[in-house]
């Protein structure tokens, strides 16, 4: 298990002002702070306007996060791809934008990328990568997440099974945070896991809803869950925890930097 601490550029995209701000603008922040490992977040593809969605805009857009890259000697340990959120569907405008945040983080020399699985069905799943392989020109990793409801793919057993269709072109990210929400027994989970597990979107909740919140701020047992990583798995703690920041000023986000980064000291310490 890496012991560096990573974090999804969306840590502190919130606050109360309400004022937003993209990768460009958030990866400094982390990176003045010391954190030197990041998850990209595509899902801004979702923002109406967000300029990775036109051809010129998104060249000059990348173009930016490599020359942060440099600037700061980041590492892109994970990215997020778009999802259709709630109401949406995994329509062709969907897929073409997951498609396009596959390829800018291949570009971007990112580990792997993380896509959810869409709706119940094994087979339904099966097409779906399928298809998604074959019109991807390219090699990056895709890594399957557990999702938060058992209505969802969500269970170890039923990634497994999706992901043993495309050996060495897919492994998992386990959500920390959902498998409290479907009462999943967590260091079992990572077991099953094994060496599929690629990568982590660690969030604490009340195991009531999926709250995003740092560790220790919720119920998850940080404890049994950090002893079977570091059993289990190689990569990083990484951080999914944008919702704490909702209830701070832009003022303080240096600060709520600061405690992410002294909870996840506290994490691999246990
Ligand atoms: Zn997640």
């Amino acid at each position: 298990m890496q012991t560096e601490v990573s974090t999804n550029t969306n840590l502190v995209v919130f606050n109360t002002e309400g004022i937003m701000r993209d990768m460009r603008e958030l990866i400094p922040l982390y990176a003045k702070a010391g954190i030197r490992h990041l998850d990209l977040n595509f899902c801004e593809m979702l923002n109406p306007g967000s300029p990775l969605n036109e051809e010129e805009k998104s060249a000059e857009y990348i173009g930016k996060l490599m020359n942060l890259k440099e600037e700061y000697g980041l590492t892109f340990v994970q990215s997020h791809a778009p999802y259709p959120a709630r109401g949406m569907v995994m329509d062709e405008r969907m897929k073409s934008m997951i498609l396009k945040s596959m390829h800018y983080s291949e570009v971007l020399g990112v580990d792997h990328i993380v896509i959810h699985p869409e709706g119940k069905s094994i087979e339904g799943n099966v097409e779906l990568f399928e298809e998604l392989l074959d019109r991807y020109d390219g090699n990056i990793t895709i890594a399957l997440e557990n999702m938060e409801s058992k209505e969802e793919i969500y269970h170890s057993s039923e990634l497994l099974e999706i992901i043993s269709h495309f050996p060495g072109r897919m492994g998992i990210c386990f959500d920390i945070g959902h498998a409290n929400v479907t009462h999943l027994d967590i260091p079992k989970e990572i077991e099953a896991y094994g060496e599929n597990l690629i990568g982590t979107h660690i969030a604490d909740n009340d195991g009531n809803g999926d709250q995003h919140l740092l560790p220790w701020m919720g119920n998850i047992d940080w404890k049994k869950a950090m002893d079977a990583f570091r059993k289990y798995y190689r990569g990083y703690i990484n951080y999914e925890a944008m919702f704490y920041s909702r209830t701070k000023s832009i003022r303080e986000e240096n600060e709520v930097i600061e405690l992410a980064i002294e909870l996840h000291r506290r994490l691999i310490s246990l």
